[in-house]
């Protein structure tokens, strides 16, 4: 049962007879002998399975074999002639578990696009693609996991159904039990949500934090790691309505702290999905973004910069021309120019701080000038934002005064102004969204394809 094609393949020969359980690749066929490539999904690369024809002698059973076919063969494992990988399974008995009539299935040995693999997302993980998108989507989950456990955060789950909206972040998909076509109305006017299964407006989660910084503030480190809805009406390569984001909050934390745990936290994953997936993201590299793992590298061995929003408008202002939208200071700063600021101001990481307050979240710490808040995002190349944090505003009498200039009604957020209230400390946070870090590390164009099966407008198949 643990016998995995990976493993075999670094193995030299063995005398005991092994199993082999996976799906035909190809089949070849000579007079003499018969070649399956197998594929278990733990590798890119298949264990080559082959079949003495003169010796075998159910060749009806041979003949129903054809590619996507499972099958489990017995043998052992013998030099390879042919030189292009080192065994091979010299195959004394076969069964075939189920066929794949070549007619019909869907994957048939050639190249396919994406998006005609969009189409059959139930099959497409048997491609060479989507199988390394998901081993590297495990390795960078136990990466993260791994990182934050070595470093004592505690791995919090926050609620996915809330009523709490953090930030006005994005549309919210509303929860409800109620009878869409007699929905229960307030003498005013309005929908009754007292009538409603949660007897209040509730949505599915667009981000953990505000529950995350209640466990912060008492577990000291900790981190989210979840999936996350919004109900973007944006058809681009960057956006899914469900994602999966990771969000540690640190107390007695300022924005430095938070700065040195971003920087650190991208080298380890970026640095564990190189050693340890390898042959994935060189078939990365080479198939899908030329260089994408020098791009990583190139992350890994730079000293993130700090640079300060203003600092940065500055240096954008001066290259205005370059831009499609030429900045000032005040705006919201655009994927294009992000990347002028990593790829040709400083040419690697940067970590651009304090933010207009007008332009960021209402929790974010205000600075003595009144105008800027103790935000920070980073920046990486090829990309942009990358990771997007800040430290937290833990003064009850201003971060009030702000919900209130915002238009939230603090009675809203009663038990988030209550950490405040009681044993409040300097915190902060960040997030990262996962699939987005996923879409950068192997470089693949739309974030549909670096998810299982995606959930976009119009699209929740499967
Ligand atoms: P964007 O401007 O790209 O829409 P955002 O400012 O709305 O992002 P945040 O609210 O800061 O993003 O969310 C934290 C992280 O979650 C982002 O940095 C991004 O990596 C990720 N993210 C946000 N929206 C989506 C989405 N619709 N699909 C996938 N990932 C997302
Ligand atoms: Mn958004």
């Amino acid at each position: 049962m643990y016998n995995r094609i990976s493993q075999l393949l670094k193995k030299t020969v063995t005398d005991e007879l092994v199993t082999v359980e996976g799906w035909v690749r190809t089949k070849r066929e000579s007079k003499t002998v018969c070649f399956l490539e197998l594929n278990d999904g733990s590798s890119l690369k298949g264990l080559q399975a082959v079949i003495d024809l003169e010796t075998f002698a159910d060749k009806p059973l041979l003949a129903k074999i054809s590619t996507g076919a499972a099958v489990s063969c017995q043998g052992k494992l013998i030099p390879s002639p042919g030189g292009k990988q080192a065994v091979e399974l010299a195959v004394d008995s076969l069964t075939l578990h189920g066929e794949a009539p070549a007619e019909s299935y869907p994957l048939q040995k050639k190249r396919h696009t994406l998006e005609y693999l969009r189409e059959i997302a139930h099959l497409r993980p048997r491609t060479n693609t989507l199988g390394a998108v998901a081993r590297v989507r495990h390795a960078v989950s136990y990466a993260i996991h791994t990182f934050f456990n070595e470093r004592g955060f505690y791995y919090v789950h926050t609620p996915i159904i809330s009523t709490a909206d953090a930030e006005g972040a994005g549309e919210q998909f509303q929860v409800t039990t109620l009878d869409l076509n007699n929905v229960p109305l307030l003498e005013e006017g309005g929908v009754d949500f007292s009538k409603d299964f949660f007897g209040q407006k509730a949505a599915l989660t667009v981000s953990g934090q505000l529950q995350g910084e209640a466990y912060a503030l008492a577990l000291k480190n900790i981190y989210t790691f979840g999936p996350t809805f919004r109900a973007e009406n944006s058809n681009t390569r960057r956006h899914l309505s469900e994602f999966w984001m990771i969000e540690p909050e640190m107390a007695f934390c300022t924005l430095e702290g938070n700065m040195a745990l971003a920087e650190e936290f991208l080298k380890y994953i970026f640095s564990y999905v190189l050693e340890n997936c390898a042959e994935d993201m060189e078939f990365f590299s080479t198939w899908i973004e030329k260089g994408v793992a020098e791009t990583l590298q190139k992350v890994i061995d730079s000293p993130f910069v700090e640079m300060s929003y203003t600092d940065a408008v500055t240096e954008l202002i001066k290259n205005n021309a370059k831009f499609a939208f030429p900045v000032k200071w005040g705006s919201d700063l655009q994927t294009e120019h992000e990347r002028f600021l990593t790829e040709e101001v400083h040419n690697g990481p940067v970590i651009v701080t304090d933010y207009p307050k007008e332009i960021k979240a209402f929790y974010m710490k205000l600075n003595p000038d009144e105008k800027t808040v103790r935000a920070m995002d980073v920046l990486v190349p090829r990309l942009g934002e990358i990771i997007g944090g800040s430290e937290r505003e833990s003064r009850l009498d201003l971060l009030t005064e702000r919900m209130v200039t915002l238009g939230l009604k603090p009675e809203d957020y009663w038990w988030y102004l209550d950490l405040r209230r009681y044993g409040s400390v300097p915190h902060s946070g960040f997030g990262l969204g996962f699939d987005r870090a996923i879409q950068y590390i192997t470089g693949i164009q739309n974030i549909r394809d670096v998810i299982p099966f995606p959930r976009a407008v119009k699209q929740a198949d499967f």
